[in-house]
């Protein structure tokens, strides 16, 4: 009986945890978290934060008990301290402090990322916050409930930062959101940026971006917070959300290569320079169709997709990462703003000819109520036709996380944007028109394609 030994309890080590079961019920499998949160979803954190969610146990993808009933065995509160390849050893530490040497056939390394501290002075200020893990949410919604802040900022305007804009915008506070590039939601063109900047602020939010922060300090009851053009403002709460990092200390202490901002290299087995230890998720490189190389992409998608490859092979399986496109989607009030694929300049650096066409029209027939406008941007490859990536806004109710799908599908399986024409794609006036407004956007590009 193989014994396989999971670091980490969240998307990726879950994922592996199942699939190792599922491929062969008699292995043993052992999972151990640094935490209380076995399974959580810490994607859902801002709808937690938001009150719409009004128990954070909600948030368990699967309850300890659920996960136990699997065979897997949990061990909650015990941190991986050392890996020992050659001995096939990890050193842990358990809830009572005592150390205990496992020995494992097979490792499944699934530490996940911890959010970018930024060299900013005064991080450390109370009411400053960084979010990441439940922990992190509960220090949020316990100040919110015990000092009733009435304004906050938030440092970073990616969507997690949006996402927190919504939510405690949802608690009635005052929000302003600070962004050091030109536009909000840096992962899409400017132009969807803009725009989605002055739909936020017509919610009352405030957006300034092209300002970076320089300080923050407390000031009594208040934290006064100054930056770049004499920014200058003073709020009861602040959320520093720029990002995140790999935590890849333990697997660098034994050897393991890393890549690209520092995470885990593996192939497309998920595995990496050792044998017999694989590695999943926001930990690790992930392979990117397009680009045909490694990226960075930290995204719970590709951490179960990666986690559930790392545990089949694990058990003995020969399952391959199919690769990630980037694909994503995020809900900021009424609007969602998606993307798969490349944009302009990532496909220009990449050696394609990329033409990017934007284009608007409804999401279904006009004449039913409820039509809202959806603006796309396509873009293919001048020369060969390739659909090389699309980005898409529009209201939520306008089908926008599945219309970006179709799009994802259509360069998983390397289509023309002329092919996305040829689909057959399903019509009701409520929900659509004949040629739906993916095939409307695609027709567009191919009549602009040699405009550009
Ligand atoms: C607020 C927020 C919203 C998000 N929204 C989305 C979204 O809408 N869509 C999307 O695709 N992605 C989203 N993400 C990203 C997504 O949550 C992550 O990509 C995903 O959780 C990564 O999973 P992971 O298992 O690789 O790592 P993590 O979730 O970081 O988990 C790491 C695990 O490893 C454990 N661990 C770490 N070190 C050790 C150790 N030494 N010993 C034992 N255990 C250890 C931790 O306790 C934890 O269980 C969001 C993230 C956040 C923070």
């Amino acid at each position: 009986m193989a014994n396989i030994l999971i670091i980490g309890g969240s998307d990726a080590g879950i994922s592996a945890a199942l699939r190792a079961r599922e491929i062969d019920d008699t292995t043993n499998v052992t999972m151990l978290v640094a935490d209380a949160f076995p399974n959580y979803s810490i994607c859902g954190l801002p709808f937690y934060l938001s009150g719409e969610v009004i128990d954070w146990h909600h948030l368990a993808h699967r309850t300890l008990g659920e996960i136990q009933e699997t065979g897997i065995n949990v061990e909650l509160n015990t941190r991986a301290l050392q890996i020992n390849p050659q001995q096939h050893t990890v050193l842990i530490q358990k809830p009572d402090n005592s150390r205990e040497l496992l020995q494992y056939d097979r490792l499944v390394i699934g530490t996940g990322a911890e959010p970018i501290r930024p060299t900013i002075p005064g991080l450390d200020h109370r009411g400053v916050f960084l979010l990441h893990s439940m922990e992190d949410s509960f220090a949020v919604a316990d100040f919110i409930a015990s000092h009733k802040p009435e304004r906050a900022l938030i440092i970073g305007a990616g969507y997690i930062g949006l996402e927190m804009a919504d939510a405690l915008h949802h608690q009635r506070i005052a929000v302003t959101v600070v962004e050091q590039l030109p536009s909000a939601l840096p992962t899409v063109d400017r132009e969807l940026g803009n725009a989605l900047g002055s739909y936020i602020a017509s919610h009352g939010v405030e957006v300034k971006t092209g300002v970076r922060i320089q300080e923050i300090r407390r000031e009594g009851d208040v934290l006064r917070i100054t930056g770049d053009g004499g920014f200058d403002q003073r709020v009861d709460m602040v959320l520093v959300v720029v990002g995140v990092k790999p935590v890849t200390e333990l697997a660098t202490g034994a050897g393991i290569a890393t890549g690209q901002r520092g995470a885990i290299v593996v192939d497309r087995s998920m595995a990496t320079n050792f044998d017999d230890i694989y590695a999943a998720g926001d930990c690790v490189v992930t392979y990117h169709c397009l680009l045909h190389a490694d990226t960075y992409m930290p995204l719970g998608t590709t951490a179960h997709k990666q986690g559930r490859v790392a545990g089949e092979n694990a058990a003995g399986g020969q399952a391959r990462y199919g690769g990630s496109l980037g694909t994503q989607v995020v809900k900021v009030f009424d609007w969602a703003v998606a993307r798969t694929g490349l944009r302009d300049h990532e496909a220009k650096s990449a050696g394609y000819h990329p033409v990017t066409v934007e284009f608007s029209t409804w999401d279904h027939k006009a004449y039913y109520p409820g039509a809202h406008r959806l603006t796309f941007r396509v873009t293919g490859d001048k020369i060969t036709g390739q659909l090389l990536g699309a980005q898409l806004m529009g209201h939520w109710q306008g089908a926008v996380a599945k219309r970006i799908d179709i799009f994802a599908m259509a360069l998983y399986h390397q289509m023309s944007v002329a092919d996305i024409l040829e689909v057959d794609l399903s019509y009701t006036p409520p929900l659509g028109s004949p040629w739906d407004a993916v095939q409307m956007a695609a027709d567009h590009w191919q009549k602009h394609r040699q405009d550009a």
